[in-house]
Parts: structure tokens; sequence; C-alpha cells
């Protein structure tokens, strides 16, 4: 409520009447209805397969594109309606209730969406012969008030969306006015008389009528007609001023379609009452009596729309048309007689009736310029419509309070307490089955199931006024008995003497005749005294027990009225009660079907994913079964694949082989041609020097130098060719197996004596006569010789000087280098000369320990030798090791 400061007029407003708070919900009544195919052949992608569901079949069309990805899709509604429906059914179940509800004081809302051509106006207005369920629901409301319609003007709409009464002075005078107005067209006394267009829209045979409507109340239609366009209010019904001079009207009242002066409607706002119900504005409310009034007057509105639409170049298609049935009801008086002149008594009930716009998107309707313009506002509406139905459900749903966007939209404006406040919904879904309307069939579907799950607050029943019911029917019966006497007595009358009084009269004693003719006679007057004294007491008798009788019956009277008054009022209660029960009942029922819809729902959903997930395992199980046999097929070919690796290997080793076999028998052949080459050279050398010595006798003898041959040679011709000392020193214990058995005395030797080495002047000294003498190994000493000894000292945990003759075969290795494999060690042992002074630089800031110097001998090898030492298994040098002396450059 506003702060008082802020109210407006002399008389401070009543602050609204305070609705009992209502906390039952009820969710957005959602009906489905298709619409036949135009032409027989056409595609037909819709089925009901339920009178509650539909299944949405994608057209062939699209089922090629998309690869058959568009699956059925089915949609379940609180019904639907097939193409067979016919419009009084779709009342019967849609509008009826709504009405049933307004009769009441409730309100209701109706809309009918969908795209262009689905049948929406059909739906709502109807044709000839087939009246929508505009028409119906204007013949149903008056066929059930019609007795008790107010007469007109006794309620007048205020500038508030409020309603006032009027005394009966003021509307007499009102309709007195009106009656002599030349241009306000009569009623309509049949309905011959509307346009053909509308005419017979409703049988006779169909006409229905609300039950339990409140007799005791008076009643009053007010109908107004608005479009919303471009997200602008026109007031359809709107008397546009007339300029005599320059308009030419037709009969109807409109302005001609060759009217160059067209008056472009002026578009109307939305504002809000005291109550917070949103109301257009100045938009005019004209009061009807009668269906063929109330639709006189909707035609002229939509005369008024096409005219404009055509005048402005717009698209009807695009517009919102709202038609709004208003009923004002009040209590009769205690008497029954006139309308209680209380404004707070007054309720106003409205039914919306809305023909939305087509749903379509914008680029179907290939719109250009402003009229792309207009499209886009007008979607936009049916976007922000959209929109709130989705926060309204998310709110809803998740307990939220997201602001709706109500304001975003003239449509969502107006309607917002319908969805905010109270009131019944209802949304029938117009569709066309044709292949054309799939896609945007399915945007539709999507819009109405998610509507489906808002819930509005139901709106509660009206207080009851405080007044015996029965009132206009007492006061009717009575004015029946009143005017029947009136005519029985030919006029009126002041009092009347009932019968049962003249009997009366009858009843008493006879008067003695009182002609007198003798003056002296003085026995007529005392009779006569006599017989009007008895009469007197007669009467006063009478009286008396007709007061009597009278005081008694009314206390009789009084005694019943209020026992009767007990009875009706616990009547009442009673009904109250059952009222209330009923509607706990009612509610239940609407929650259990709520529920079992919901359920069926969730259980077809339920379906649905299993049909999904059976297709997944049994996809997985092939991909499985695919998985397992593509594992075995790559571990054959592995096996397969090393099998022929194995089978290469052998191949490779054996064409090696042989080819090494080759090799070294080509070799050899070679060596033992150009051996003997040179040994027939030499041969005739030696015969030359023989020749020469012979010739020269005085020359000492030269030392005979005998061509040196290799090893095999040698081995074979070991006599001739011994010509060089054993290189083996005396006193060094040899090993039975060591290799040097074979070629004594012809090895030639590198004898490697690091700098380092202490002299020892011993008979021990190794001593190899034609080495080659280093002191740091060197691959091209290496190259000329096939045996090599490494003279190695250290200083023994007794303080002596162990020398060690580390002894090795040189041998060529594959790259072309020479490597030593050492195959001996002799140790001599002596007393070192120089113990004290000269100190082995290896040993050097060394505790004489035997581990430490093994390690410092090691060491002092690997430094000395500046090549690599490779571990050789079976060497009987226990770790054996071997010394590479590798060839920088590979000879040519
Ligand atoms: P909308 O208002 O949705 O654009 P209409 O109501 O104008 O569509 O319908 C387009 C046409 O289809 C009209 O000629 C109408 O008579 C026809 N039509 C629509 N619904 C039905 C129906 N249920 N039965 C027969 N004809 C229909
Ligand atoms: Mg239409």
């Amino acid at each position: 409520m506003k702060p008082p400061s802020l109210r407006k007029g002399k008389t401070p407003r009543r602050p609204a009447p305070k609705k009992p708070y209502n906390n039952q919900k009820d969710p957005v009544g959602v009906y489905c209805r298709v619409r036949p195919l135009s032409c027989d052949d056409e595609e037909c992608c819709i089925e009901v397969i339920h009178n509650t569901t539909i299944q949405l079949h994608a057209p062939d069309g699209l089922k090629a594109n998309r690869n058959g990805e568009y699956k059925e899709t089915q949609y379940s509604f609180k019904k639907v309606f097939g193409i067979k429906t016919t419009q009084m059914e779709l009342f019967e179940d849609v509008s009826k209730p709504l009405v049933d509800d307004v009769i009441h004081g409730k309100n209701g809302l109706l809309f009918t969406y969908g795209v262009t051509g689905s049948g929406k106006t059909y739906t709502m207005t109807g044709s000839a012969g087939q009246g929508g369920l505009l028409p119906r629901s204007l013949d149903m409301i008056f066929n059930s008030i019609g007795p008790y319609q107010a007469k007109r003007f006794v309620f007048k709409p205020d500038d508030k969306n409020g309603m006032e009464i009027q005394n009966q002075v003021d509307a007499l005078l009102e309709r007195q006015k009106r009656d002599s107005q030349q241009n306000v067209p009569k009623t309509p006394s049949s309905r011959q008389r509307l346009d053909p267009e509308f005419a017979d829209m409703i049988r006779p045979e169909e006409a229905c009528k609300a039950d339990g409507v409140d007799e005791d109340s008076s009643y009053s239609v007010f109908v107004s007609y608005i479009e919303i366009y471009n997200n602008y209010i026109y007031d359809l019904l709107e008397e546009t001023p007339v300029d005599p001079l320059k308009a030419k009207w037709n009969s109807g009242g409109t302005p001609l379609r060759s009217n160059t002066e067209f008056i472009p409607p002026q578009s109307k706002i939305l504002r809000e009452d005291q109550n917070h119900n949103m109301y257009v504005a100045g938009c005019t409310e004209v009061e009807v009596k009668s269906t063929d009034e109330a639709f006189d007057v909707f035609w002229k509105g939509q005369k008024k729309r096409r005219i404009a639409n055509t005048q402005l170049n717009r698209e009807s298609s695009r517009s919102h048309s709202v038609f709004i049935i208003k009923l004002a009801q009040a209590p009769l008086d205690a008497d029954g007689d006139n309308v209680l002149q209380d404004k707070n008594q007054v309720t106003v009930s409205q039914l919306c009736l809305v023909d939305l716009a087509g749903s379509e998107r914008t680029s179907r309707t290939r719109a250009e310029g402003s009229r792309l313009r207009e499209a886009g506002n007008i979607n936009q509406s049916l976007m922000t419509l959209r929109t709130c139905m989705e926060v309204l459900r998310e709110n809803q749903m998740c307990g939220t309070n997201k602001m709706v966007p109500y304001r975003d939209s003239k449509v969502t404006h107006f309607f917002k307490n319908y969805f905010d406040g109270e009131g019944k919904v209802r949304m029938i879904v117009c569709v066309n089955p044709k292949a054309d309307d799939y896609e945007e069939t399915l945007l539709v579907m999507r819009f109405a199931e998610m509507t489906q799950e808002v819930e509005v607050a139901r709106p509660v029943d009206r207080p009851i006024c405080g007044f015996a019911p029965g009132r206009r029917q007492r006061n009717l019966a009575f004015k029946d008995e009143l005017s029947r006497r009136l005519e029985e007595r030919g006029g009126p009358v002041d009092t009347e003497i009932p019968a049962a009084l003249n009997q009366l009269l009858q009843s008493f004693p006879p008067l003695p005749p009182c002609e007198i003719s003798d003056p002296s006679d003085d026995q007529t007057l005392p009779r006569l005294i006599e017989a009007l004294e008895r009469r007197h007491r007669m009467r006063q008798s009478m009286i008396d027990e007709y007061n009597r009788t009278a005081n008694m019956l009314k206390s009789m009277l009084q005694e019943m009225d209020g026992s009767l008054m007990n009875k009706e009022n616990y009547i009442h209660q009673q009904q109250g009660q059952l009222g209330e029960k009923d509607k706990c009942i009612q509610d239940q029922k609407s929650e259990i079907d709520r529920l079992e819809k919901k359920a069926k729902m969730l259980e077809y959903k339920i379906d649905i994913l299993q049909k999904t997930t059976n297709i997944y395992e049994e996809d997985k199980r092939t991909l499985q079964h695919e998985l397992e046999s593509r594992e075995h097929r790559l571990a054959r070919e592995q096996s397969e694949k090393k099998r022929m690796e194995a089978r290469m290997q052998g191949m490779v080793y054996d064409t090696k082989l042989q080819w090494e076999k080759e090799c070294e028998r080509r070799v050899n052949a070679k060596q033992l041609e150009m051996q003997n080459k040179l040994w027939v050279k030499d041969e005739k050398l030696k015969q030359l020097k023989a020749i020469v010595t012979e010739s020269r006798p005085e020359n000492p003898p030269a030392r005979p130098e005998k061509p040196q041959r290799p090893s095999r040679e040698k081995d074979r011709l070991p006599a001739k060719r011994s010509a060089s000392p054993s290189p083996v020193p005396t006193g060094a214990p040899v090993r039975p197996h060591h290799r040097r058995s074979h070629s004594a005395g012809n090895e030639r030797w590198v004898d490697h004596k690091p700098v380092t080495n202490v002299e020892l002047d011993t008979v021990m000294q190794p001593n190899l006569p034609n080495s080659i003498k280093v002191s740091t190994p060197s691959e091209k000493a290496l190259s000329k010789a096939d045996k090599y000894v490494l003279t190695h000292q250290e200083v023994a945990s007794d303080g002596e000087i162990q020398t060690k003759l580390i002894k090795g075969e040189v041998f060529k290795t594959r790259s072309g280098g020479q490597a030593v494999q050492f195959t001996d060690i002799e140790t001599l042992k002596q007393e070192n000369p120089t113990a004290s002074s000269r100190k082995r630089r290896s040993s050097e800031n060394q505790p004489p320990q035997g581990d430490g110097n093994m390690q410092g001998g090691w060491t002092d090898v690997e430094n000395r030798c500046s090549v690599a030492v490779e571990m050789r298994a079976g060497s009987n040098l226990g770790p054996g090791y071997q010394h590479h002396g590798y060839q920088k450059r590979r000879k040519p």
C-alpha cells in the first residue's frame, strides 16, 4: 500500500482488499491442436499417437540431409486435439473452465501460439458456422448471467482499471443520452443483422451455461480489443475523431479505404493499478449486453485492424491481438432489488483471449526493410515470452529469485499478473503437420514443453457478502405477486377485504328491522341499540381474538424465522466446508494428474534413455569384438614378423660367414702368391749376391739378410726362417698354455717402459731382442709388432719394488686399428735401491695399504695407457682387459 501522502483525490482510497494468500499452484495448461493438411497428398509430419501425445516425424528431405540423425520425437500435453476435433469440443475442454472461473470472479488467460497458418486465428475466432473460442466464451457468459445483468451504465469503469457503481438516476440519464445519440448503433436484435462473416457461428443446440451463478448479484460485461504491433499497443475500439469535411465514412463508422485522410491510430501505454494489475491506460471498454452485441464490437475492431494493416502496409500475422472480456459483478442490496452501492463490493474478473503473432523466424517470411525491423520486434516479444517462461520455470524449480524480464516486451508486461500473481493460464499450441513447417514446429514444441512446467498461483474464491442468499428470488416473487393482484383488481387498491372477512361479516347476527313509522315507537330503537351493542361486543371479542392469534402467529413466525435463519446459516457453513473440501479434492486431483503426467513423461524419458543405452551397449560390444579380432591379428602378425626376422638374421649370418670365408680364402691365396713372388725375387737376389760376392772375394762377407716372411709362411718353413732370438724372458714363468710356443723366437715385441720406471740391474731384467722400445704406447709401434709387454712397477706392502710384466698379443681390429689382448702377468720382485729417497709418483701421499696400492696401480696403468680398457670375458687375467690403439685414419 502506498503511504497516505501519495494518495490522490479527496477521499482517501481504501486499502486494496487483501486477497487471501494462496500458495496453491497449477501448471500452465498447454493443449495442442493439430490442423488438417490443406491438401491430402502433402507430406504429414505429425501423428497423434495418444490423446495427450503427438509424434513428430522428420520429413523425408530432412532425413536425407541430416543422415537420418533426426529421430522421431514425442511431445506430451495436457490434451491433444486431432484434426477431427470440432470447435465445440475444444471449447468444452479448454475455454469452458476459464469462462466458469470468470463468472465466479476469477481471472483467466488463454492464448494461441504457433507458426503462421497453423490455425491460431481459426481456433480463437473461427469462421462462419464454426465459431471459435472467443464467440463461444462470450455466448456462455451471456447465457449464464443473462437474467442477472445490471441495467446499462449501472457499472461504470473508472480510469484506473476499477469499476464504480452509479446511482439509478445517473444511470438512467446516461441511458437516455445514449439512446438520443444518433450514431450509436442499437443492439442488433437478431443474428440476421450481423456481419455475414460471423453469422451462425454458434448453433443454438451448442449453447452452454455455467453452473452455480450467484443470482443475488448483478452483472455487466465490458469488452476491449487491443492490438500489439511492433511493441506498440493500439486500441481497436477507439472512436476516431471525425473531420466531416475531409473524411468519408461508411455506414459502419469506419473510414473508407479510398479516404486519403486516414488517421493512424495512437499507441497506448501500460499502467499498473492499485492492485498491481496491468492495464492499458485510456483503453475503450464497451459495455455489452448480449453475445451479438459483443461480437459486433469485436468485428468492428477487427475491421479497423484490417484497414490499419492495409493502410500502413503491415503484416497481420506479425501482430498480437488481445480481446479482453471483463465481467463486473456486485451483490444486490438486502431487499434483493438494487445493486449495492458499495464500490468495495464490486468484483471484476477478466478473461484475456490472445491470438499471438506467428512464431516463425524472420528468415522464413523474407521480410525487408522496416518490415524486417518490425518482424524483429515481434519476434523479440515472443522471445521475451520464452525467456520469461524459462526464468519463471528456473525460479520455481531451483528456488532461485531471478528477475523475470516481463518489461522487455509489451505482451509479457501486460500479462505479468497472470504469471506472477494469480489466474488460470492456458495455451493452445497450434500446429500444421506439413513438412515445410517441421523445423519451426520443433521450436514451438520445445517452447510448449517448457511452458508446461511453469506454475501459476491458483485464483481464490471471492469473499461472500453478508446478505442472506435468495434475495433476488424473494424480491421477484414479491413483485410477481403484487403485479398479479393488481391485474386481478384491474388497478391499484389501497385496502383489500379478504374473502374470509366477508364471510366473517356475514356470520354476524342480522340487524333487526329499524324502520320507525311511529314517533312514539319505543321498541325499535332499543332493539336496534341492543343488536348493535351485541355486534359491538362480538367485534370487540373478535378483535381480541384476532390480536391474540396475530400475536401468536407473529411469535410463531419469528420463531420459525429464527430457526430458518439458523438452518440457513448452518447450511451455508456446511456448504462453505463442502466447498473447501471440494477445492481440496480438486487440488489433489490436479496434483495427482500433474504428477501422473510427469511420471509418464519421466517414464517415457527413461524408456528413451534405456533404448539409447542399449544401442550404446550394442555398439560397445561390437567395438570390443572388433578390437579383440584386431589384437589377435596384430599378435599373429607380430609373431610372423619375429619369425621372419629370425630367418633373415640366420640368412645374414650364413651369408656373412660364407663371405668371410671366401674373403679369407682369397686373401690367403693372394698372400701366398705375393710371398711366392717375393721369395722368387729373394732367391734371385741371393743368387745375384752370390755371383757378386764370388766376383769380389776381398770384400768381407755380408751378413745374409733373409727376407722375412709372414708368420704363416714362417710357421710352414721354420728351419729356414728362425733368425731372431726368442723374446721370452728367461726368468719368467711361462704358462703352459701360452701361445708364445707357436711362434717362439720370431715375434716382434713392443717393449713398453714408462719413463717413471726404476732401472733394475738384475738378471731378472727382461730382455727382448729385436723389440721396439717405447715409453708411451704408440699405434705405429703396435702396427709393426705382434706382441706387447708393459713393464709396470709398484711398491709392495713390504716396501720392495714389485715389477710386473704384463704381456699381450697384438692383433688387428676390424676397423683397421690395433688391439692388445693381455694374456699373462709375470711378477718380478726386488728390493728398492732407493727405498727411502725415491718414491713413486703413483704412491705419493698414499698410505702403504694393499687396497690403496692396488687402486693406485690400476689407475697408473690406466693413466699411462691413453687407450681404452675393455673387460674381456674368459681372460685368465681375472678381470681381463684390453688396450686399444685406434687408428686415426683408415688406410686407403
Ligand atoms: P494462423 O492464424 O495461425 O496464421 P489461420 O487460423 O489463419 O492460421 O489458419 C490458416 C488457414 O487454415 C485458414 O484458412 C483456416 O481456415 C485453416 N484452418 C486452420 N485450422 C483449421 C482447422 N482446425 N480445421 C480447418 N481449417 C483450419
Ligand atoms: Mg492468424
